[in-house]
């Protein structure tokens, strides 16, 4: 009985999930985090989780951040380890597993969209329909894009805004500093305010120089990132953005303007 009523629950989770993905992609202004509860929101509510945010940890946000991805992965269609995307991601990313600090995983979800994203635990997930597209120093560009987003705090700040937002900080407050395990009905509605949360444009101009400086760093094809962005903007129609970026950020083309510039410095 119980198990049936959480599995009808979770569906649920998922559809709203799904919902909500798709209208960030053609609303990207339904995204903003603080604008959810408008003025209707409990001031009071709003002040004390203000006041506990003082008190979420890197630690404890980054617990939250891999207990959602470990809840994503199982939902998501994983590429196996012995399928052709698989294997090319491991050997593009063999050697970035501890990169510039930080301990890395690296996945393909298999789905048509062009699309990749990182979260702060560390793990970074390509999807098949941006491997498709890309050749190796352009996917090799955008992963160093993704990493940038870890590397600077990005997905930190992204998390820890998501955390306070909904309900799972309530549930993680209850459990003395330390973040309590969240059950899949919390890692569903948090995941949706974390994906439809963007990065600030400053945040992306970042994480392209700090992609470009990693292209650099390993003597990669410095023209990857620029031919990234060419291609972005030539299927910009399609499903599934970058990161949410290009719903959001005006014109890739002006992104792959920058990075020939820097690149050719
Ligand atoms: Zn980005």
């Amino acid at each position: 009985m119980k198990k049936n009523q959480s599995t009808v629950l979770r569906s649920a989770i998922l559809v709203a999930s799904v919902v909500g993905l798709s209208a960030c992609v053609s609303n990207p202004t339904l995204g903003t985090l603080a604008g959810k509860g408008g003025a209707s929101e409990n001031k009071m509510g709003a002040a004390t989780d203000f006041l506990k945010a003082a008190t979420v940890s890197d630690e404890e946000v980054k617990s939250s951040a891999l207990q959602f991805r470990e809840f994503d992965d199982k939902r998501s269609k994983i590429a196996p380890p012995n399928s052709k995307y698989a294997q090319r991601l491991a050997r593009l990313t063999a050697k970035h597993v501890n990169e510039d600090g930080m301990k890395l995983n690296f996945k393909v979800i298999l789905s048509d969209q062009v699309n990749a994203n990182a979260t702060a635990d560390g793990s970074v997930r390509v999807y098949s329909g941006l491997m498709d597209l890309m050749t190796d120093s352009e996917l090799l560009g955008v992963i160093g894009h993704e990493i940038g987003h870890v590397k600077l705090g990005h997905t930190l700040s992204q998390t820890r805004a998501a955390l306070l937002a909904s309900a799972t900080r309530k549930a993680a407050a209850a459990s003395s500093g330390k973040a309590a395990a969240l059950a899949d009905s919390e890692l569903g509605g948090f995941g949706e305010k974390l994906f439809n949360s963007q990065f600030s444009q400053s945040s992306e101009t970042e994480s392209d120089d700090y992609g470009l400086a990693f292209m650099k760093k390993y003597h990669y094809d410095v023209r990857g990132l620029e031919s990234a962005f060419r291609k972005l903007a030539a299927n910009s129609g399609k499903s599934g953005t970058l990161d949410q970026m290009l719903s959001s950020h005006p014109d890739p083309g002006k992104r792959a303007d920058r990075m020939r510039e820097m690149a050719n410095k």
